[in-house]
C-alpha cells in the first residue's frame, strides 16, 4: 500500500521537453554555483549533473552578459535550462531571447506595468513558462509588515503575483514558497493547494550543508510529495549540485514514486563484521550512480546474517573473514577474495543487465 496521497490535480505546463504538473512524473532539478558567464565551467558542472539524472537545469543570471551566455550553454547540453532572474525585467527579456527554457522572475518584483507587459508577451512569443518564486526571507514589505513571514503571508505573495500574470492572461506558471524551515514550507504550500491549480515547485530553501540539508529537504519534500503536493522538486544543499540531484532521486525512491538506477542497502556493521565494509560500501555507491540498471544491491558485514537479511536483494556481498561471499536472492553463489569482492560485484550486476536487456530485447 503506498503511503503517498492522490496527487493534486494541477495544470500542465512544460519547461522545454520536461512536462510538469497533472499526471507528470515529479521531475528532478537543481542549479548551477558557477558564474553563468563562465561558459565552460558552467557547461561542465551541467553536464555532470545530467550524468547524474537532473532533469531541469536553473542558471544565476545576475547581469547581461550570464543572459547573454544562455545561447551558447544550450547549444551544449541537452536538458532545458531556467533563468533566475531578480527584479530586471530586460535580464528576463535577453534570456528568453538567448533560448532559456523558462524565465523565475516574481512579477510583483519587476516594476511598473509595462515592464510586467513585455516580460509576460515575451514568455508568451516563446512559449516559455515563469517560476513564481515566493521566498519567506524576501517577501513585499506591505505583506511582511502585515502578517510577518508566516505561511499566511508567503500564500497571500503567491496568489499576487499569480494573479498579476493571469490578469495578462498568462497561465504558464509554476510556483514555489520556500522557507528555511520545514514546518513554514509545509504550511505554506498546504494553505496555496486549494486556492490555485498552478503547479508547485517544492524545496526547502538554504537548507544547509550536507546532514541538515539531506535532513530538512528529506522531511520537508518527503512530507509534501506523501501528501500528494509537488510537481517537480529541488533539494538545496551547500554542496555540489550532484548531491541535490542523488538526493531528490533517493527521497522519489524512498516514497516510491520514481527511481532511477540501482538501489543499494548495506548494514551498519557491528561486532561480527570483519573487512572494511565502509570503503565497500563507499566505492560500490559510487560505481552505482554511473549505472542505470533497476536492481537492488546488497552489501552486507557478515556471512552469518547478510544474505538471510539482505534476502529481497536481487544481489549482494556479505564479508566474511579475508574473503566475502556473492550472493543472489539470498542464496550464496560464490566465494570471493576480500580485494576482488567490489570488482566481481559490479562485473556480475553488469552482466545481469546485459542479460535482462537481451531478454527484453532490448541491446542497447
Ligand atoms: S549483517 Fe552481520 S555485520 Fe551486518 S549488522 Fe547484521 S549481523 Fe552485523
Amino acid at each position: 500500500m503506498s503511503l503517498v496521497q492522490q496527487r493534486r490535480q494541477t495544470r500542465q505546463i512544460s519547461v522545454g521537453k520536461v512536462n510538469i504538473g497533472s499526471d507528470a512524473p515529479v521531475s528532478v532539478q537543481s542549479m548551477t554555483n558557477t558564474q553563468t558567464q563562465d561558459v565552460e565551467a558552467t557547461v561542465s558542472q551541467i553536464l555532470a549533473l545530467e550524468k547524474a539524472g537532473c532533469e531541469i537545469i536553473r542558471v544565476a543570471v545576475p547581469d547581461m552578459e550570464a543572459a547573454l551566455a544562455i545561447e551558447k550553454i544550450k547549444q551544449r547540453i541537452s536538458i532545458p535550462i531556467i533563468a533566475d532572474i531578480h527584479f530586471d525585467f530586460r535580464l528576463a527579456l535577453a534570456s528568453a531571447r538567448a533560448g532559456a527554457d523558462a524565465l523565475r522572475i516574481n512579477p510583483g518584483n519587476i516594476g511598473d506595468a509595462k515592464k510586467i507587459q513585455a516580460v509576460v508577451d515575451c514568455a508568451k512569443d516563446h512559449d516559455i513558462p515563469i517560476r513564481i518564486g515566493v521566498n519567506a526571507g524576501s517577501l513585499e514589505k506591505e505583506i511582511e509588515q502585515r502578517l510577518g513571514t508566516t505561511p499566511e503571508a508567503m500564500v497571500e505573495s503567491a496568489l499576487r503575483n499569480i494573479k498579476i500574470l493571469e490578469d495578462l492572461n498568462f497561465y504558464n506558471i509554476k510556483v514555489s514558497l520556500k522557507a528555511s524551515d520545514v514546518s513554514r514550507t509545509i504550511k505554506a504550500y498546504q494553505l496555496l493547494a486549494p486556492k490555485t491549480d498552478v503547479p508547485f515547485h517544492v524545496g526547502v530553501t538554504e537548507a544547509g550543508g550536507l546532514f541538515a540539508g539531506i535532513t530538512k529537504s528529506a522531511i520537508g519534500i518527503g512530507m509534501l510529495l506523501a501528501q500528494g503536493l509537488g510537481d517537480t522538486l529541488r533539494v538545496s544543499l551547500t554542496r555540489d549540485p550532484v548531491e541535490e540531484v542523488r538526493t531528490g532521486f533517493e527521497i522519489l525512491r524512498a516514497l516510491d514514486l520514481r527511481s532511477r538506477g540501482p538501489e543499494l542497502i548495506s548494514c551498519p556493521t557491528c561486532g561480527r563484521c570483519k573487512i572494511d565494509l565502509f570503503k565497500i560500501a563507499e566505492q560500490t555507491e559510487k560505481a552505482l550512480l554511473e549505472r542505470s540498471s533497476k536492481i537492488k544491491v546488497a552489501i552486507m558485514g557478515c556471512v552469518v546474517n547478510g544474505p538471510g537479511e539482505a534476502k529481497e536483494a536481487d544481489i549482494g556481498i556479505a564479508g566474511g573473514d579475508g574473503m566475502g561471499i556473492l550472493f543472489k536472492k539470498g542464496k550464496v553463489i560464490r566465494k570471493i577474495d576480500q580485494d576482488e569482492l567490489v570488482d566481481q560485484l559490479l562485473s556480475e550486476i553488469d552482466n545481469m543487465t546485459i542479460t535482462s536487456e537481451e531478454h527484453n530485447g532490448k541491446k542497447e
